[in-house]
């Protein structure tokens, strides 16, 4: 089949890439030349474990790049993965999916089907908001010449591939037996499970060999594009509450890891997302939950849980700062390391992460910030412009003269830190571990103040 993806960032590279390793010619379109410029020569636009290799040994062959629609023309399959923002009001910005849905109706071939599969994270009843568009454009008939379907994604940055070579579930609304069967093919091989070892030939990417078989469901459009807001706002739900757990620890004496560990012994409850931090944050837990919340207001069923749940990352944001306000106590003109600007490992996606909150709120006290992130440092200073920081090309500068270091990010880097060596070289020995990662009874045998979040400061 001819696969077209329009979008090169963190889902259409990825998804892009995986239907060549497949064997689909594929061309990923995008209308920054910059990315396909990169693609072209071998290099993955974005930071992700196995996609540099992948792209380096497929691209020329099934894999191509371009910033033309003219590729449109011939494709079976088009997938939208182009970027939804939030605007002021917290809804979702379409102006990237109107756009590439004008574009594909000027080049859709008028006696082709082509099944245009929209996966970015958009509004329910935007796939009739696209069907029109491209009806417009086209002067061709939905459901006859085209059919737009639902297929969200729910890949996990730094752990991509694995995600779109081994999903748990693929999600497809449609209500076009024509499309629903290119999809049942195209995604065929996935279904099946394709073998670790053709695909990890080359290099070796995270992967979970007990991973069982995926789930592929077929629902109508509307509920498709439901389950992705459903499933994110879900997921920082969660999240919320073991952090307000954290906090309530903290109070009463009681360690968050055990209270999580004890809570994900129950299948019904699960062990993952119950890992405490500062909050969550990164290019779409905040968007997502922000569009639901407000769709779910303008159709006069207010969310309250995910309203409440983005009120509570906020307090976890703060307590953060309190919690360094408290031991640091003034903290203008104090010096400040923040170790990880990503909102996870592996990935340098910096988009609205927590680090620029907290950073924000720590520079509205007075304090000077120093910061270093293995990968995201290019990104977060890109979109936070505003944020008067000092970036540091290594750890160690970081802790130069520091009177304290947060870590915000679990990067394993930051595991190898020679941290004797970081503490002779601090003003003061105040270490906050938001991820309780770091080897706490070792840190506090050199000497170090450790805390981490709901976990007490005894060993
Ligand atoms: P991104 O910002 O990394 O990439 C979007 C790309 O689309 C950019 O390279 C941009 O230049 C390009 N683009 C914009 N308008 C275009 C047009 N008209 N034609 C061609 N290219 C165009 O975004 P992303 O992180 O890949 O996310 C894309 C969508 O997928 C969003 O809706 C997001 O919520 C969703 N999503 C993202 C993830 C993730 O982990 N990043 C996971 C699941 C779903």
């Amino acid at each position: 089949m001819n696969v077209v993806c329009i979008g090169s960032g963190y889902v259409g590279s990825v998804t892009g890439t995986a239907f060549a390793v497949l064997g689909h010619p594929t061309t990923v379109i995008d209308i920054d030349p910059s990315k396909i410029d990169l693609l072209n020569a071998g290099k993955s636009p974005i930071y992700e474990p196995g996609l540099d290799q992948l792209v380096r040994k497929y691209i020329g062959k099934t894999l191509f790049a371009t910033t033309s629609y003219q590729p449109v023309h011939e494709a079976d399959v088009v997938f939208i993965g182009v970027g939804t923002p939030s605007k002021q009001d917290g809804t979702a910005d379409l102006t990237y999916i109107k756009k590439a849905a004008e574009l594909i109706g000027a080049y859709l071939h008028p006696h082709r089907f082509t099944v245009v599969v929209n996966k970015s994270t958009v509004p329910v009843g935007t796939a009739d908001l696209v069907t029109a568009i491209i009806e417009e454009a086209s002067g061709l008939k939905a459901g006859e010449h085209f059919s737009v379907v639902s297929n969200p994604e729910f890949l996990r940055e730094g752990y991509a591939l694995e995600d779109v070579f081994f999903p748990d579930r693929i999600v497809v609304g449609s209500n076009h037996e024509r499309a629903k069967n290119i999809m049942r093919e195209l995604y065929h091989r996935l279904v099946e499970r394709v073998s670790y070892e053709e695909i990890s030939k080359d290099f070796a990417f995270p992967y979970n060999p007990l991973t069982p078989k995926a789930v592929y469901f077929e629902t109508d459009v509307k509920s498709a594009e439901m389950i992705k807001y459903a499933s994110n706002a879900f997921l920082a739900v969660k999240i919320s509450y073991i952090n307000e757990v954290a906090r309530l620890c903290e109070t009463l004496g009681a360690n968050v890891l055990d209270v999580a560990r004890g809570m994900g012994l129950d299948s019904r409850i699960g062990g993952k997302f119950l890992q405490v931090s500062s909050g969550w944050s990164g290019s779409c837990f905040p968007k997502d939950t922000a569009e639901f919340l407000q769709t779910s207001r303008k159709y006069g069923t207010e969310l309250s849980i995910v309203k409440a749940a983005i009120e509570s990352n906020r307090k976890m944001h703060e307590f953060v700062v309190e919690k360094i306000r408290r031991r640091l106590k003034i903290l203008n003109g104090k010096k400040i390391g923040i170790l990880g600007l990503t909102f996870k490992p592996n990935t340098d996606d910096a988009r609205q992460t927590q680090a620029s909150v907290i950073i924000q709120m720590l520079l509205d006290l007075g304090a000077n910030i120093r910061v270093h992130d293995p990968k995201g440092m290019e990104m977060f200073k890109a979109v936070h412009p505003h944020l008067h920081v000092q970036y540091c090309a290594s750890a160690e500068d970081v802790a130069h003269q520091a009177d304290g270091i947060v870590l915000l990010t679990h990067w394993n880097e930051y595991l190898q830190l020679d941290w004797k060596q970081m503490l002779s070289i601090m003003k003061t020995p105040y270490l906050l571990d938001t991820r309780n990662f770091l080897p706490k009874k070792l840190l506090i045998g050199l000497g170090y103040q450790y805390e981490g979040l709901g976990i007490g400061t005894e060993q």
